[in-house]
């Protein structure tokens, strides 16, 4: 089995470089996960970002506060307007 290279992106800050990955370990996220940490910088400017791989699963973890957030808004939204 082949695996295909590492997958790269255009640079946010100048769009005409490649996100390349400079520096990659094992660590955790901000809230304590296990995680691939990324160091990736762009190959034209400079730009750099730190990425974090998380399992899909450990990530609907870490979003679903947000998200009742979110609907908590929408649905006062919906009363405030009803009054
Ligand atoms: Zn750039």
């Amino acid at each position: 089995m082949r695996f295909s290279p590492e997958p790269t992106w255009p640079c946010p800050a100048c769009s005409k470089g490649a996100m390349r990955i400079k520096d990659s370990r094992l660590s955790h996220t901000p809230a304590g996960d296990l995680a691939k940490r990324r160091r990736r910088c762009c190959s034209k400017c400079g730009f750099s970002v730190t990425t974090y791989e998380i399992p899909a699963e450990t990530y609907r973890k870490a979003m679903a506060p947000a998200q009742a957030a979110e609907q908590i808004t929408k649905i006062r939204k919906i009363l405030e307007a009803a009054e």
